[in-house]
């Protein structure tokens, strides 16, 4: 693992899924978590159970997001990592989707991105250091699936924000930098129903659905100190999906 000690980190949409596998994966690398979600009850039950803190936040608000990152610099003086993990993937058939489907779906992923990115590196560009990591998908940028049209559109939105901003800041001894998560078994996965899960399980080429953890993994890289060279970037964790397969195989 990579040496996060000393680290005080921000974990958005961290009381479940592949943020609560990022909150566990930094608290291993000795980060300090803060865990910022709107679900309370969850929140506050994982920080309890990992060793973190929990703060409540909704990420749509830009108001709600400076707050959060003022309190958590009155606390701890200081916020070396952001990991801008809130998603929310309700589906809608284009067909079907209504302008309040499509504005929901990019006020949390990409709006939620936005604000809670412009709040932390503020303080990170006045401590001359930050790690910002975005959790992405390969939906969107590189994959589709039907009915989420307008969840492809925020996540591919996610991937232009980020490499804008990282050139903005890269001076700064700031990265930004992203993973795309591929198929991962969390509670908003296990929503869409078993017969779902059973045909993402069978898109996997190495046969299983991943762990959030899988994702912690590589966002502890991201924000290491050791990943000074990387910024603007992604990381594919997605068990092979992507992968075309050759014709002869
Ligand atoms: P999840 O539903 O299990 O967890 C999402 C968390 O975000 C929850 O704790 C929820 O309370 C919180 N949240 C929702 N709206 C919020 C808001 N407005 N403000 C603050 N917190 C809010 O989802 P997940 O599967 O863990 O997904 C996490 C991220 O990973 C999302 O960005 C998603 O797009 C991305 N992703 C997931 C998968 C997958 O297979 N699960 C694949 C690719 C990408």
């Amino acid at each position: 693992m990579f040496d996060l000690n000393q680290q005080i980190a921000i974990v958005t949409g961290g009381a479940k899924g592949i943020g609560k596998g990022i909150v566990a994966t930094l608290i291993q690398g000795g980060a300090t978590v803060v865990i910022a979600d709107i679900d309370e009850a969850a929140g506050k039950q994982t920080a309890a159970e990992l060793g973190a803190t929990f703060k409540t936040v909704d990420v749509t608000s830009q108001a709600a997001c400076k707050a959060l990152v003022d309190e958590v610099i009155q606390e701890h003086g200081r916020l070396d990592i952001l990991c801008s993990n809130t998603g929310i993937f309700p589906q809608a058939s284009l067909a079907e989707m209504t302008e309040a489907d499509w504005d929901q779906m990019h006020n949390v992923n990409l709006k939620g991105t936005f604000f809670m990115t412009q709040a932390a590196l503020a303080p990170m560009k006045k401590q001359g250091y930050g790690r910002v990591v975005i959790t992405s998908s390969i939906t969107g940028a590189i994959t589709g699936y039907p009915n989420w049209s307008h969840y492809g559109a925020s996540k591919a939105g996610q991937l232009g924000f980020m490499r804008s901003a990282a050139l903005e800041y890269a001076k700064d001894g700031i990265t930004i930098n992203a993973v795309m998560p591929g198929n991962i078994l969390t509670e908003g996965l296990a929503d869409q129903g078993q017969s779902y899960l059973d045909q993402m399980t069978r898109a996997v080429p190495v046969g299983t659905l991943g762990k959030p953890e899988d994702i912690g993994y590589a966002v502890c890289f991201l924000a290491s100190k050791e990943a000074s060279f990387i910024t603007g970037q992604t990381i594919i964790v997605d068990g092979g999906q992507i992968l075309p397969e050759s014709p002869e195989a």
